[in-house]
């Protein structure tokens, strides 16, 4: 078991509209689609950089997370996603470790991703999403 690469950043910017404006048109990298996800009250935009990406989180109503987020936090990087071979193994490794998550079982990400979120109380505060991609 090896954790593989990061597979994408998760953004939250203040000025959405002037990080899409940056990261595309100064920078010049593809955007590669977008998608509501409605229980996190977000939009997400996201943007190939070589084998990684960058993922911009705009929250769509006040009580998203990621305007929570925004609030407490600032501007900045929200999650780290680490790109595994088996995200369900990994969930069981880092809980026989005592690793809190807080997806205890993988679910649906974006681009056809089984996803699962370690909780920051086990991180030094740092959000961390593993990433299984659906031909792994
Ligand atoms: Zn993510």
């Amino acid at each position: 078991m090896k954790i593989k690469s990061v597979n994408h950043l998760g953004i939250a910017p203040k000025d959405p509209q002037k990080a899409r404006e940056f990261f595309a048109d100064r920078l010049g990298l593809e955007a590669s689609g977008s998608e509501n996800v409605a229980d996190q009250k977000v939009s997400v935009d996201f943007f190939n950089c070589g084998e990684s990406r960058l993922e911009l989180l705009t929250p769509t109503e006040e009580t998203s997370p990621i305007a929570t987020f925004l609030e407490k936090k600032g501007s900045g990087i929200h999650h780290v996603a680490l790109a595994v071979d088996n995200v369900t193994e990994w969930i069981e490794h880092l809980k026989a470790q005592g690793v809190e998550m807080i997806d205890s079982k993988p679910r649906s990400g974006a681009h056809n991703t089984l996803i699962a979120f370690v909780h920051p109380r086990s991180t030094g505060g740092v959000l961390v999403e593993l990433v299984q991609e659906a031909s792994a």
